[in-house]
């Protein structure tokens, strides 16, 4: 069994202990055994981080770009291949995967350019005779902390701004995927970069997490994962006076209106709630639907599940993936006896399957579940499930459409269907998300722009795009007598 170990120090470091990365589609396949280290090797890769900073962080910007734009060459062109290592352990479908992958190296690419056009500001003092510039500086060594359902584009999308813009990084990838960083740390490795800059220690959140957290020689942390953990990483951040970027759960609202393109709605419904297996953080968990459309939504969507075809990511014709894990199956099918305790009509799907192909493959498969008769003040509706579980709720009209939408702790993306522009552009303004789409899936973002959310879906400045920059440095206010 092949064994991938950590990289420190530009060395791979090898680990008293491993732990093997199963594949969801087939639980006899093992992917590997990957290191499973502890405070050591987070203090030896914090070490190696702020050994090499002073370096990196006054390196040239042409060097950077080089760097990045290598690194997101390779990922462009082994796309296919690190997109098939993607579905394998991760269980999207092997086009999802393969588009992630791609976005990985899109987003290096973006940055190598960001790296280029960092700019400052000039300002006249209201002193007479004092000139003021205004610029941004590298923050030092960050920790990277990524959760397992994009676990190539989300650790792209913080290394990529940190080192673009100056900083020395050590990421801390999920442990239930932990191959799909591990090739990515393996391109970055290769890529040129000075010994030090980035670094990859993998293992328990409790473990290597904590020890990241608390360590004082790390300046910042960016975390994307579960609430839970998000809100005890912040707490230990402030204490210690780190910056900290949190990205975690979600209960996305997808508004029916009555005046919605029907099978425009479906589609974009669909897509939302099971693509992915629901495993994403944008996922639309909640449909609410207007009274005018609702039975022919309804019968239209069940219809549309009925093709989904469920089964091993890598497998020809397979719509949608595994569950993850055993433990999120678990939590899958539990949260769909919560909804039928709670009140709610299961229509459709929440079982475990078998894989579509009938190969006879042992995975966490399970149906794409639809629930109706919900309310807002349901656990089912309140409550990130995270997986292929879409509960309905039936409101009167726009107005109370649009209150059970922002009736939720969370806030990361929100989406309508309407060919009402009236309507459209209220939702735009009123939704109380980070993210909003107009006739489009709640899933589905682009690189180049700001991706994050509101209350208890996000905390610190925005990821991705020309935002990233407010996280990844930090202003210099410099004053000049003439
Ligand atoms: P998780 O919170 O269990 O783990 C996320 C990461 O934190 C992992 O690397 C884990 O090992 C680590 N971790 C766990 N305990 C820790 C601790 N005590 N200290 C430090 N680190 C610790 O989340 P997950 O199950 O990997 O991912 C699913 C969650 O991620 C969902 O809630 C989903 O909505 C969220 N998510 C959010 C976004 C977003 O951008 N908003 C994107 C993807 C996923």
């Amino acid at each position: 069994m092949p064994q991938f170990n950590h990289l420190i120090h530009g060395e791979w470091v090898a680990s008293t202990s491993y732990s093997p990365n199963v594949n969801p589609s087939d639980l006899t396949d093992v992917i590997g055994e990957y290191a499973q280290g502890g405070a050591s090797e987070v203090n030896a890769a914090v070490a190696a981080a702020a050994a090499a900073f002073p370096a990196w962080s006054t390196s040239g910007i042409q060097a950077r770009h080089d760097v990045l734009d290598k690194i997101g060459n390779e990922i462009l062109a082994r796309k296919e291949e690190l997109g098939a290592l993607l579905a394998r352990e991760e269980g999207k479908t092997r086009a999802e995967a393969i588009g992630e992958a791609a976005r990985a190296g899109q987003i290096f690419k973006f940055f190598a350019g960001e790296c280029l056009r960092l700019a400052g500001e000039t300002l006249p003092s209201v002193r007479p005779g004092i000139g003021i510039e205004i610029t941004r500086e590298p923050i030092g060594v960050v920790g990277l902390i990524t959760p397992w359902n994009f676990p190539i584009a989300i650790p792209a999308w913080k290394i990529a701004p940190a080192l673009a813009f100056g900083n020395c990084v050590v990421l801390k990838p999920a442990d239930l995927a932990p191959a799909s960083a591990w090739a990515l740390a393996d391109i970055i490795h290769r890529s040129g970069l000075p010994a030090g800059v980035f670094n990859l220690v993998m293992g328990r959140g409790s473990v290597i997490g904590d020890a990241l957290v608390q360590h004082p020689g790390v300046a910042a942390i960016s975390f994307t994962g579960s609430v839970g953990v998000g809100r005890r990483i912040a707490q230990a951040c402030v204490e210690s006076g780190k910056k900290v970027q949190l990205e975690m759960g979600g209960k996305n609202p997808q508004v029916v209106l009555d005046d919605a393109d029907l099978a425009q709605a479906v589609e974009l419904s669909a897509q939302s709630a099971f693509y992915s297996t629901g495993q994403r953080c944008t996922a639309s968990s909640r449909l609410i639907v207007t009274e005018g459309i609702y039975p022919r939504f309804i019968e239209a969507l069940q219809a549309r599940m009925a093709q989904i075809r469920v089964g091993d990511a890598l497998a020809a014709g397979t719509d949608m993936g595994p569950v993850v894990s055993q433990a999120q199956l678990e939590q899958d099918l539990a949260y769909v006896q919560i909804g039928k305790a709670e009140g709610a009509t299961l229509l459709r799907g929440g079982t475990r399957v078998a894989c579509h192909t009938g190969a006879g493959k042992q995975g966490y498969f399970m149906s794409p579940a639809l629930l109706v008769d919900t309310h807002a003040a349901m656990r089912i509706n309140r409550e990130e499930v995270f997986g292929p579980v879409a509960s309905v709720l039936r409101v009167k009209d726009y107005d109370e459409a649009l209150a059970v939408a922002n009736d939720t702790p969370f806030g990361l993306a929100a989406g309508i269907a309407t060919t009402s522009l009236k309507h459209a552009t209220h939702f735009k303004r009123h939704s109380q998300a980070g993210m909003v789409m107009v006739n489009l899936p709640t899933a589905g973002v682009d690189y180049h722009v700001p991706f994050g959310g509101r209350k208890g879906s996000s905390y610190g400045p925005r990821e991705q795009g020309r935002y990233a920059q407010e996280f990844y440095t930090t202003v210099k206010t410099a004053y000049t007598l003439a």
